[in-house]
């Protein structure tokens, strides 16, 4: 069976006017799916009960299904999901002061290979739908009392990788109609894959960029990120700062802090030559570890001496406080290869 959530709004009217139905239909259903949050299409109570029963014999109302919610000391909570095809994925809510945000996935496994990343360490299975992407979401704030402020697109997989079903996801999360959250609180984090990323950026501004960086100049990050061979770190900053000039929100270059490669005060210096002159917001993340990974955890006095150059050089830089560590929630620490 297949799901309404994967269409767009545009597309969910025409799929309503092409079934010879009223224009306003488009309205109400979107209004079922993405707000009222409802638990099959018998609710669907503003409908025609023929409608409502034409639609549960063909399409599906939920992807995902939660099997697995677990609660940090941290109060961040990692939900894990089983597609309908027996796969899984990982999303994270995090809780702060006045933000609830979710980080969600957009392919189970990644093809990018970065060797820090656990994801990208378990390789890649396939695409998630725009309707598994959304589903996330959705099935998430069912889960909760408080409404979810903020969304980040930096789970497992490289989003500008199923570029196609992450945009139509965003459409839907963005449009008003639907998800309705304003698109400054939604951030998408790439490695920057070129074509894509030109493709984004020539819509104007759909969401928040963050591109991550993790290395001081271009050969460090081929040794951790492959991605560098194909497409280098500075035609994608050179990009953005073409694109990005009169956006509100500027881009965000992250950075994942590995003890002893690149977490000293002379890689803080090439850092600050590499972006210099570039309107951007610099998130510093110290290395999450995982089981059988190479890399350390940077020294706390390190992290900070790298965060106070980076400042004395103009920035404006943060350190990421990495959230439910303790049940492998933190960045690059989920994965889809599912053991009990
Ligand atoms: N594929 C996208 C989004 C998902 S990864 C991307 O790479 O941007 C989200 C962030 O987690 C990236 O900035 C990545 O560099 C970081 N990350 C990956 N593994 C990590 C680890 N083990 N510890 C800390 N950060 C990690
Ligand atoms: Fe994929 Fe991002 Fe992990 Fe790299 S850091 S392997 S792009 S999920």
């Amino acid at each position: 069976m297949v799901s309404l959530k994967n269409l767009t709004y545009t597309e969910l009217e025409r799929f309503v006017l092409e079934r010879g139905w009223q224009r306003y239909r488009a309205y109400q259903l979107a209004a079922w799916l993405y707000k009222h949050l409802p638990d099959s299409f018998d609710d669907f109570t503003n409908l025609p009960k023929g409608v409502r029963k034409w639609l549960g014999e063909r399409f599906l109302l939920y992807s995902l299904e939660v099997v697995e919610r677990q609660i940090s000391t941290d109060g961040t909570q990692k939900f894990l999901f089983r597609t309908k095809d027996g796969n899984f994925v990982e999303s994270v809510l995090i809780p702060d002061k006045d933000r609830l945000t979710l980080c969600i996935s957009t392919q189970v496994g990644c093809r990018m290979g970065c060797r820090f990343c656990l994801t990208g360490n378990q390789g890649f299975k396939r695409n998630l739908s725009c309707a598994e992407i959304v589903d996330q979401i959705l099935v998430v704030q069912k889960h909760i009392p408080e409404r979810l402020t903020n969304i980040v697109i930096m789970g497992m997989g490289e989003p500008l990788d199923n570029y196609e079903n992450t945009l139509k996801a965003i459409s839907i999360i963005t449009d008003p109609r639907c998800i309705a959250l304003s698109y400054r609180k939604v951030t998408l984090s790439t490695v920057g894959l070129i074509p894509q990323l030109e493709r984004l950026l020539a819509q104007g501004p759909k969401v928040t960029l963050s591109v991550s960086l993790n290395a001081p100049n271009p050969s460090k990050r081929a040794e951790i990120m492959p991605v560098e061979r194909g497409y280098p770190i500075k035609r994608v900053i050179s990009l953005l700062s073409r694109y990005c000039k009169r956006w509100r929100k500027p881009p965000t270059f992250e950075y994942v802090l590995l003890r002893g490669f690149n977490d000293s005060l002379e890689d803080a210096a090439e850092l600050a030559d590499l972006l210099k002159g570039i309107r951007c917001k610099i998130n510093l993340i110290p290395f999450n570890p995982w089981e059988g990974s190479s890399f350390e955890r940077p020294l706390e006095e390190d992290v900070l001496a790298f965060q106070e150059y980076l400042i004395e050089r103009n920035f404006s830089v943060f350190v990421r406080k990495s959230r439910g560590r303790d049940i492998l929630a933190a960045c690059g620490q989920l994965r889809w290869k599912y053991q009990r």
